[in-house]
């Protein structure tokens, strides 16, 4: 279903947007069930994906990362360990569930684009169904991101200039071709996935939820993804409210930060800033609206961190025993800046460091 204009369209191997051009949610989604959970890893939850291949999932034990004390000192943070997945960030969450309906679709053959992380956890998915895989990423990015992408068998191809430009030679990859869209930003059965993180972080803590989750923000994706997993835990009366939802933007590349002091309902584009956290470094973020109505609609707030900060975040984590990538790091620096007080705190840390190099 389409926010804007209410469209509707059934599930389908080439559909991945409105015809207004927007991006779709899926209908009604199965609330969440306690009694019908089952095993250890994010398939646990699988009742309430609704998707075909939810029955024969493409699965590498996926989920169920610990949550941990950072500093002793300040035992109401808590980080979650995204990082320690199968490709080595959360989006495994996303891809597993994504995967695993193209494959029950027919698809044979996916795209992607993305800095990085998203495409590699594509490419391992699919990887392990299978499938065939091209990934089109922005020129710039480490290395260490590209040889995943390769050791995985996918298909690299470096796009020059943005990550829009990438996107945009994906879309025409996808409409030359009959490769399914694997996107992580336009494809509502990612989000499903990543629902689960809030689902885990609920059971982690003994069956409530945190006062703040902050959460690093480029296209959004775990942003909307966990508020939708806490939404639904609210619907299943489990818990009385969704968590505060904290955006933390890198402040160089800042268009969801821009949007919230000015009070707008929709980011406009930013200009290509660089910053050392290059997965969340989105110009335009298609889901933009959503992140800011999701981020209202639970109270929080959005912070803009500096790359001074990012920096030093991620050595206090690598000092604290925790090496991550800079644009994982970047949640914590929002942390940092601005710690919220008597608050119980969960912050994920999303990608591994080495990743970036
Ligand atoms: C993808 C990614 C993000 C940002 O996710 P969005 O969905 O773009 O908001 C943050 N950190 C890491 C390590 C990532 O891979
Ligand atoms: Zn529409």
């Amino acid at each position: 279903v389409c926010p804007l204009d209410d469209r509707q369209y059934a599930l389908d191997r080439r559909r991945w947007r409105c015809d207004c051009g927007g991006p779709l949610d899926l209908t009604d989604p199965p609330p969440f069930a306690l009694d019908r959970l089952e095993g250890t890893s994010l398939w646990r939850y699988r009742h309430s994906f609704d998707l075909p291949g939810e029955d024969r999932p493409v699965t590498m034990g996926e989920g169920h990362t610990p949550l941990i004390t950072i500093d002793p000192d300040r035992p109401q943070i808590l980080a979650k360990l995204d990082f320690l997945m199968p490709t080595l960030s959360f989006k495994d969450r996303g891809a597993a569930v994504l995967v695993s309906l193209a494959l029950a679709l027919g698809a044979t053959q996916l795209v992607a684009d993305s800095s990085g992380n998203a495409g590699a956890a594509i490419a391992g998915y699919a990887a392990r169904a299978g499938l065939g895989c091209r990934v089109f990423v922005p020129a710039g990015t480490p290395a260490n991101k590209v040889a995943q992408l390769q050791a995985h068998g996918a298909v690299v191809v470096p796009v020059k200039d943005s990550r829009e430009d990438a996107a945009a030679a994906a879309v025409a990859a996808v409409e030359s071709s009959d490769s399914f869209y694997a996107s992580h930003v336009w494809q509502p059965a990612f989000f499903e996935g990543i629902k689960t993180f809030a689902y885990e972080v609920w059971e982690q803590l003994g069956r409530r939820a945190p006062d703040d989750v902050f959460l690093p923000v480029g296209n959004g994706t775990l942003l909307l993804g966990a508020a939708h997993g806490f939404a639904g835990l609210q619907v299943a009366g489990l818990i009385p409210a969704v968590p505060r939802l904290v955006a933390v933007q890198a402040s160089a590349c800042n268009p969801i930060e821009r949007a919230w002091r000015a009070d707008a309902a929709t980011p406009a584009p930013v200009g290509t800033g660089t910053t050392v956290a290059e997965g969340i470094a989105v110009r335009a973020p298609v889901r933009g609206r959503q992140i800011l109505q999701a981020v209202r609609a639970s109270g929080g707030r959005v912070v803009g961190v500096s790359e001074e900060a990012i920096v030093s975040a991620q050595a206090e984590l690598a000092a604290r025993g925790l090496y991550v990538e800079p644009t994982a790091a970047s949640v914590y620096a929002g942390v940092l800046v601005d710690p919220p007080v008597d608050r119980l705190v969960v912050l994920p840390l999303c990608g591994a460091g080495l990743k970036h190099g």
